[in-house]
């Protein structure tokens, strides 16, 4: 007979879906733990861009529904939290940008700002004029138009950091669950989960509810489960480094004939200080095609059509592949909103966004609290010998 631990909740993935989470529940009196394979933030969250959506890409893409809706929210519930007044204290985290940019190049320049005029989010997107520029756009060579975007871009691994700080003592590394490690009762129940971190002892976890955020992870948790029709997409990515010479800046989009932006680009730094910009947008959805060679020779030419007064000729890039994990959609496309589906006792869950974690937290919060699941107190005695994970290093520091 295996040794027991007994816990209300037991959150499965440490991402920024399962940390979130983690605090909020703690602070709710719930006993939770946190269990994950990795390192913290391994998942997507460390490879995110850090955007705070607030609906622009919705707005691009010409739809806002009721679903949409939420992410509108979002960008003053992270802010709160940012200035120490939110659900979670965050406020030594770091805001790497309140703002972004939007710029259209030469030739889209007056269709964009046609298209502006009647849109939705034209309450949080100001036209800026020349002096108001940022450095890099002051450029006699730069024909288009800027705009100014209420949206900020955080630092995730500083976000992270916060997230574990408070819960070291709940947070369990464990060595990959296999599919005989979740114990089922004879109705399909899931009743423990056997954890094993070699070379201690396994040991059984027992919760109230067990929940899975463990991103793209979630689709082998998910198998030896009746899953209730819950089932995962992934829609890939092939991702862009860039370490300049120069020292600009630069958290925008650059908007092109296509509902995605041309490129996205965030601005961070490598440990030893060195600049680096971090590109998405089209590029990285198109370039899933391209291998990596292929998709560094056409960062270069990009980068050159848009900054032709900027010498990349220098510079070091690299790339990767990365799936983004979302609930399955009918026809494949990017899911409305976060997710969490319950069946028994186990949720699933994927925020489908970063900046939609404190929402989906809260969604799992009403679900628990509508299954009147109660605090109680427990013993974590048994789990003080096991290791805890690290924090997953930004993804720049991995490959530059
Ligand atoms: C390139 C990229 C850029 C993005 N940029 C943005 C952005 O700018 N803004 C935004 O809002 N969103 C962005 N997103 C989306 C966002 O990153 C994700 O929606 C979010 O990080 C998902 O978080 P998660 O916690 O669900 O999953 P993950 O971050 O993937 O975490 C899952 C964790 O579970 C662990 N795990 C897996 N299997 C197991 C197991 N069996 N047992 C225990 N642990 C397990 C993993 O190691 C991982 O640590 C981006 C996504 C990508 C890929």
């Amino acid at each position: 007979m295996k040794k027991t631990v007994e816990t209300d909740i037991a959150i499965i993935g440490g991402g920024i879906a399962g940390l979130w989470l983690l605090n909020r529940l703690r602070q709710l009196g719930y006993s939770a733990i946190l269990l994950e394979t990795k390192a913290l933030g391994a998942g997507q969250t460390n490879k995110s861009q850090g955007i705070i959506h607030g609906g622009m890409k919705y707005a691009l893409q010409g739809g806002v529904t009721s679903a949409t809706q939420a992410i509108y929210d979002m960008p003053r519930m992270w802010n709160d939290c940012l200035h120490g007044q939110g659900v979670i204290d965050l406020s030594n985290a770091v805001i790497l940008s309140s703002h972004q940019y939007l710029w259209s190049t030469g030739s889209l320049a007056s269709k964009i700002a046609g298209f502006f005029a009647g849109m939705a989010l034209k309450g949080n997107l100001e036209e800026l004029t020349q002096s108001a520029y940022p450095e890099i756009f002051k450029n006699p060579h730069f024909k288009g138009q800027v705009y100014s975007l209420e949206e900020m871009v955080v630092d995730v691994h500083s976000v992270i950091f916060q997230l574990v700080k408070p819960n070291q003592d709940v947070i369990f590394k464990i060595d990959p669950l296999l599919d005989h490690q979740l114990k089922f009762d004879n109705n399909g129940k899931l009743i423990a989960l056997e954890i094993q971190a070699e070379p201690i002892e396994p040991l059984h976890i027992k919760a109230q509810k067990y929940i899975f955020t463990a991103g793209a992870g979630n689709e082998n948790l998910l198998k030896p489960l009746q899953s209730h029709g819950i089932a995962m997409q992934r829609r890939p990515l092939h991702m862009v480094l860039v370490q300049p010479e120069f020292n600009h800046r630069l958290f925008a989009h650059c908007l092109g004939l296509s509902s995605t932006p041309r490129v996205t680009i965030t601005s961070h730094q490598t440990a030893d200080k060195k600049p680096v910009w971090y590109i998405g947008g089209q590029i990285a959805e198109e370039g899933v095609k391209r291998d990596s060679k292929e998709q560094i020779q056409f960062a270069r030419k990009e980068l050159s059509e848009l900054f032709p007064w900027l010498d990349f000729s220098e510079s070091k890039f690299a790339t990767f592949f990365v799936d983004r994990a979302e609930p399955l959609q009918p026809d494949g496309s990017r899911p409305d909103s976060s997710y969490a589906k319950e069946v028994e006792n186990v949720i699933t869950a994927w925020p489908t966004k970063l900046a939609l974690a404190p929402k989906l937290a809260e969604e799992i919060v009403e679900k628990l609290q509508q299954s009147k699941i109660k605090p109680h107190a427990t013993d974590l005695r048994l789990l003080r010998a096991w290791p805890i994970p690290a924090l997953a290093k930004p993804i720049w520091d991995e490959l530059l």
